[in-house]
């Protein structure tokens, strides 16, 4: 069983209203041994000004404060369950100097890197899919995430690889690992390279895609190439969402011949077997 949730939201991310306690005592109620917190930090994202909260743009981290909410929640919990302090960061190709900076100045356990935006765009909003084809979209999606990778490689696992068919006019219907195999084996391949893991997020079957981002052929295509190095997370913002569809999880990693997930802390990965 899966023991960890390692990548989840509350309300120092923009885009969730859920308080850091409550979140953990929810982990406590599932039997968890670590839960790490990866709040959003999307540094340029392209935000209407009006979504703006607190005076800060959308996504826009307050690191200090989250550390210091953090460290409290950490020593009230302590000998209950394992908090790490992490970030899901959003990559884009002029960001490289800024994001290693910052990763080099935060203590944090783990680094999700995630490509939430293509051409100052979130394929989140219809606006990224209008006057091009699907697969365009999501072709230019993969180069830039490569492009992202290149220039920046100082994170822990790749977030969610194929997030843009969650949002696609056809969502997964049409898409496979193989009709985009010239685009994502590059992919693959630098992160194996950089000892960078491959993230499993389960949101997909709650965002009605009937698996996780990855794709089932993503995965055992990694795992034909020599990757081994992969985080589950269930990208929760709500207490619901928390481990949610675990179980399936495991149970597709291990007939992808998976047989270990990763949890970062400080940083440096820990195996825990699965099944
Ligand atoms: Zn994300
Ligand atoms: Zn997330």
């Amino acid at each position: 069983m899966i023991r960890s949730d390692i990548h989840t939201h509350t309300s120092y991310s923009s885009d969730c209203d859920t308080p850091m306690e409550a979140l953990i005592e929810e982990a406590i109620r599932h039997r968890l041994d670590i839960l790490c917190f990866t709040e959003h930090m999307d540094m340029d994202y392209p935000s209407d000004p009006a979504k703006e909260t607190d005076g800060r743009p959308e996504f826009l981290l307050d690191t200090d404060s989250y550390r210091e909410g953090f460290l409290k929640m950490k020593e009230k919990y302590e000998g209950k369950i394992t908090l790490l302090f992490g970030v899901e960061l959003g990559l884009q190709p002029h960001l490289a100097a800024w994001s290693e900076d910052y990763a080099a100045n935060h203590d944090f356990d783990f680094i999700i890197g995630s490509v939430h935006t293509i051409g100052h765009m979130d394929p989140y909003y219809p606006s990224f899919f209008e006057g091009r084809s699907e697969k365009e979209a999501y072709v230019s999606y993969f180069e830039e995430a490569l492009l992202d990778i290149r220039s920046f490689s100082g994170f822990n696992t790749l977030g969610h690889l194929d997030y843009v068919v969650r949002y696609g006019p056809n969502r997964n219907r049409y898409f496979s690992y193989r009709e985009y195999a010239d685009y994502i084996d590059p992919i693959l391949e630098h992160i194996i390279q950089k000892d960078i893991a491959l993230e499993v997020n389960s949101a997909g079957y709650r965002k009605g895609l009937g698996g996780p981002n990855p794709c089932r052929d993503i995965i055992l295509r990694y795992k034909e190439m020599g990757g081994e190095l992969v985080t589950v997370g269930s990208d929760a913002h709500t207490l619901q969402s928390l481990c949610s569809d675990f179980g399936r999880v495991e149970e597709l990693l291990l007939e992808c011949g998976i047989k270990y997930h990763a949890v970062f802390i400080g940083r440096r990965p820990r195996l825990y077997p699965l099944g």
